[in-house]
């Protein structure tokens, strides 16, 4: 009886969403779209066709109704009931797309990373290698203000234009971002969908060793072909979350198939079949652990999301 009144509840929602270019996905499960492999499904994804189905969308859709945007899914730990709602997909080659205006490169928000590594070799172009080691994608790199090997997202960001929550599409300064350590400031349902970078003339070569070097340290500190989602807790104004981990003993500790890396005991690990629940109490025993033995509170990097089951 709950089954089909819950079923009837959710093909309501598509009734009421706008009409769209784009696609909708109805109940459409989110552990493979996370690094972590865990979280229920999103009541409907949308993946829009473009930026002005995109704000079509956002215009038209239900006042109140619950937006996500999911990037490369490199920094979540979905819950297992799931992400009630809308959840924003940007997956469509339109948000892939970029082009080199002279020391500018301008990119889609859907674009991964990685992808940066053959635009730079190809146009003798450099000072976004330390973005390539990094997984997920662009929007979600701004986003978090990611960065690694000394430099973040924060020192190559001129701009970026995002859709806001009236469907409306605006240019922001990288200044307005407030860019901060893995943070930045602007409303929740704001969309990004590209940005514009600082980039330098640099000879490919240079570009690819640099490269190399970064992926042969992460080979070596850091887990790989894991189901992670990298570092879980920030690191305390002039300590490391790891040093604190290992020093409490808190690497030990495991829930189910949720245990602590041994190769860098700040990333969680999925080891095959943990639930978002089992990777979150993991984190919170931790959380305590280190507290009671330190009196220091980590704090959360890997953003938790949806509903607990
Ligand atoms: C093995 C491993 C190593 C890692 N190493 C690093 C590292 O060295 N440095 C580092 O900073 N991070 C690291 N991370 C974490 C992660 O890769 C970064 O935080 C990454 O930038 C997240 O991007 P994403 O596209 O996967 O975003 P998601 O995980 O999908 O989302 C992260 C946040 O960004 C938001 N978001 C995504 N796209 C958009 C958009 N278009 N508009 C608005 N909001 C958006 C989401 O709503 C969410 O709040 C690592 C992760 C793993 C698994």
């Amino acid at each position: 009886m709950v089954f089909f009144k819950k079923k009837a509840d959710k093909n309501q929602l598509l009734k009421i969403l706008p009409k769209v270019k784009g696609e909708y996905l109805l109940n459409e499960p989110l552990n493979k779209y996370t690094w972590f492999g865990v979280g229920g499904p999103a009541e409907v994804m949308y993946c829009p066709k473009d930026t002005e189905d995109l704000c079509y969308f956002m215009k038209n859709k239900p006042y109140n109704l619950p937006i996500f945007v999911i990037g490369g899914g490199s920094n979540l730990l979905v819950r297992d009931g799931g992400i009630p709602g809308v959840v924003v997909r940007l997956k469509n080659k339109f948000f892939r797309n970029w082009k080199l205006e002279g020391d500018k490169l301008v990119c889609g928000a859907g674009m991964k990373n990685g992808e940066l590594k053959k635009i730079m070799i190809e146009n003798n172009i450099g000072g976004l290698e330390f973005l390539v080691s990094i997984p997920g994608g662009l929007g979600g790199a701004v986003r978090t203000n990611a960065g690694c090997f000394g430099k973040e997202l924060k020192d190559v960001l001129i701009s970026a234009t995002v859709v806001n929550s009236e469907g409306e599409e605006l240019e922001v300064s990288a200044d307005d971002f407030n860019l901060s350590y893995r943070q930045s400031f602007f409303p929740e349902e704001w969309i990004i969908t590209s940005m514009t970078l600082k980039v330098v003339p640099q000879d490919a070569k240079i570009t690819e060793n640099i490269i190399e070097e970064h992926k042969n340290y992460r080979m070596k500190s850091q887990p790989h072909n894991a189901k992670t989602a990298g570092s879980t807790f920030k690191n305390p104004e002039g300590l490391k979350a790891w040093e604190l981990i290992k020093k409490t003993k808190s690497n030990e500790f495991k829930v189910n198939g949720a245990e602590v890396s041994d190769k860098h005991c700040n990333f969680l690990i999925n080891t095959g079949n943990a639930t978002a629940k089992d990777i979150e109490d993991l984190g919170n025993m931790i959380v305590e652990n280190v507290k009671k033995e330190t009196t220091i509170v980590l704090e959360w990097e890997v953003k938790r999301v949806g509903i607990k089951k």
